[in-house]
């Protein structure tokens, strides 16, 4: 997946997302992505967020919209996705599924320009452009 979230100039917040989806899926599946609330979700009040990764886990939670939700109650993007990322581990360990076979991202942007990521497993990095230029982020992770 590739998603892309954004704060224009005059304080406006969008986003977009575009996946081949998982290799080898069966035919007609739909992941996240397609879905608002879960690969992706904006509100212009408050924040955006996007996911990469095993949609299956992010549509579980409603991903993207639980952390915009999140934001809404006042925690950071980061702190939003560690959360939603905390909710998949939870699923995961309660399905008694290895948490190494699955690995979802979330990046997040706020309505001030604050940003954060979390993901399952390392090796998720996101690109961000600001007044200060362009810099590539590996994001945090649970697994290290
Ligand atoms: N999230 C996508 C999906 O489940 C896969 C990806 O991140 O590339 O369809």
């Amino acid at each position: 997946t590739i998603g892309m979230i954004a704060l224009d100039a005059n304080g406006n917040l969008s986003g977009a997302c575009t996946t081949s989806g998982m290799a080898f899926k069966m035919h007609g599946r739909v992941g996240d992505s397609p879905i608002i609330g879960a690969g992706l979700y904006v509100d212009n009040e408050i924040g955006a967020a996007t996911a990469t990764g095993h949609g299956e886990e992010v549509i579980r939670i409603s991903g993207c919209h639980l952390v915009v939700e999140l934001m809404r109650q006042g925690k950071s993007p980061q702190k939003a996705c560690e959360e939603a990322v905390a909710r998949i581990i939870k699923l995961t360990q309660n399905r008694k599924k290895d948490l190494k076979d699955i690995q979802v991202g979330f990046i997040a942007l706020n309505k001030a320009g604050e940003y954060g990521s979390y993901c399952i497993q390392s090796g998720f990095n996101y690109a961000v452009y600001d007044d200060t230029g362009n810099k590539l982020i590996d994001a945090d992770s649970f697994l290290k």
